[in-house]
C-alpha cells in the first residue's frame, strides 16, 4: 500500500508485541481522521507511537516528510511541537502539584519561548481561547470539573500552535451535555488554528459528527477506512457493521440491521488464525479461518479488509 504524502502524517508502525500490526494511516493537514475500535484494539498504542510518547519498534512515522520515528532529546524537539495529545483523563497528563498558569507556562519554558510577561499574557490568552475565566492560572486542576479540566489540557494542547493533536478519547469520560461542549470547542479550535485530529474513540457515535474519514480498527489492524459519510451510509466490513449496528441513536440513513457482537476482543499477542474477525464474525465463511483478507480498495478511497469485500 501507498500513500503519497508531502504534507500529512503518514504512519506505519508494526510493535513486537503486535499491539500494532503494520498498520498505514494518513492524517491530511487540517482534517480530522477518527479512529475506532474496542478497547484494547491498539489505537491508544498507535496515537502515542505517531504523538512519539512511544518509539515504534517497526515501521515509520513521517511527519511532514520527515522521518522522526527514532529522533529523540533535541532533534526530536521541534517536531514535539507540532504535534501534541488530550488524554481521557486530563488528570493524568495535569501535575496536580501545579497551578493552571505553571501548567499552561511549562511548554513554553521547554521550548524556551518568551519571557515571564510572554508567557503570562499568553496563558490569560489560552485560558480565554478554551472558555476559563483569567483568575484559573492560581488554582490547582482539582479545583475544577472533568469538563473545565479536559479544557485546560486543551489549552496545553495548543499552547505552541500544533499541527496535529492525537486525541485519544477526550470525552469518553465526561457526561454527555458536557461531551458535546468539548467537542465544540475542538471544532472551533480546528477552524480557527487549522488543527489536524486523529480522534480515537471507541464507539462510532462519538466521532460521527467530528471526522472527515474515519478508520476502523481491529486487533491492531486497520479493517476498514473510507470518509465518515461513507462509513456510516455504505460500510463494507462487517465489524464495522456491527459498530454502526451499536450506535443507539435512531439514524435515518442507517441501512444495517441490529447486529450484536459476542465475546470478547481476543488478545492481540495470540490473535485467531486468517482474519482475526472471523470468531466474532457473522459472515465468516471457510476461508476466513485459514487466510487473513487484505486491506484494499473497494471504491475509491474507501478501502476494507474482508474476503467478501473482494467482489461487490
Ligand atoms: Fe468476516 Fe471473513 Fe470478512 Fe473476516 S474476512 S470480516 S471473517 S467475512
Ligand atoms: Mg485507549
Amino acid at each position: 500500500m501507498h500513500f503519497p504524502v508531502k504534507e500529512g502524517i503518514l504512519l506505519r508502525a508494526s510493535k513486537s508485541n503486535r499491539a500494532v500490526d503494520d498498520v498505514s494511516l494518513t492524517i491530511r493537514p487540517g482534517e480530522t481522521l477518527g479512529l475506532v475500535g474496542e478497547s484494547g484494539c491498539g489505537k491508544s498504542t498507535l496515537g502515542r507511537c505517531i504523538s512519539r510518547l512511544y518509539t515504534p519498534t517497526g515501521g515509520k512515522v513521517l511527519f511532514e516528510g520527515t522521518d522522526i520515528t527514532h529522533l529523540r532529546g533535541k532533534a526530536l524537539m521541534p517536531h514535539r511541537r507540532h504535534i501534541q495529545m488530550i488524554f481521557q483523563d486530563p488528570m493524568e497528563s495535569l501535575n496536580a502539584r501545579h497551578t493552571v498558569g505553571e501548567i499552561l507556562e511549562e511548554p513554553f519554558i521547554i521550548h524556551k519561548l518568551g519571557d515571564k510577561a510572554f508567557r503570562s499574557q499568553r496563558v490569560r490568552g489560552l485560558l480565554d481561547t478554551v472558555g476559563l475565566p483569567a483568575r484559573s492560572a492560581t488554582r490547582y486542576p482539582f479545583e475544577f470539573s472533568g469538563g473545565q479540566r479536559q479544557r485546560i489540557g486543551i489549552a496545553r494542547a495548543i499552547a505552541l500552535n500544533p499541527r496535529l493533536i492525537v486525541c485519544d478519547e477526550p470525552v469518553s469520560a465526561l457526561d454527555v451535555s458536557i461531551q458535546s461542549q468539548v467537542l465544540n470547542l475542538l471544532n472551533d479550535l480546528q477552524q480557527e488554528f487549522k488543527l489536524a485530529y486523529l480522534f480515537i474513540a471507541h464507539d462510532l457515535a462519538v466521532v460521527k459528527h467530528i471526522s472527515d474519514r474515519v478508520a476502523i480498527m481491529y486487533l491492531g489492524k486497520i479493517v476498514e477506512t473510507a470518509d465518515a459519510e461513507t462509513i456510516y451510509r455504505q460500510p463494507r466490513h462487517p465489524y464495522t457493521r456491527s459498530l454502526i449496528s451499536a450506535i443507539p441513536v435512531p439514524d435515518p440513513h442507517r441501512k444495517v440491521q441490529r447486529q450484536v457482537l459476542e465475546g470478547d476482543v481476543p488478545s492481540p499477542i495470540d490473535p485467531p488464525s486468517g482474519c482475526a474477525f472471523h470468531p466474532r464474525c457473522p459472515e465468516a465463511i471457510a476461508r476466513c479461518k485459514v487466510e487473513a483478507p487484505e486491506l484494499i480498495a473497494v471504491d475509491g478511497d474507501h478501502q476494507s479488509a474482508c474476503h467478501l469485500s473482494e467482489c461487490p
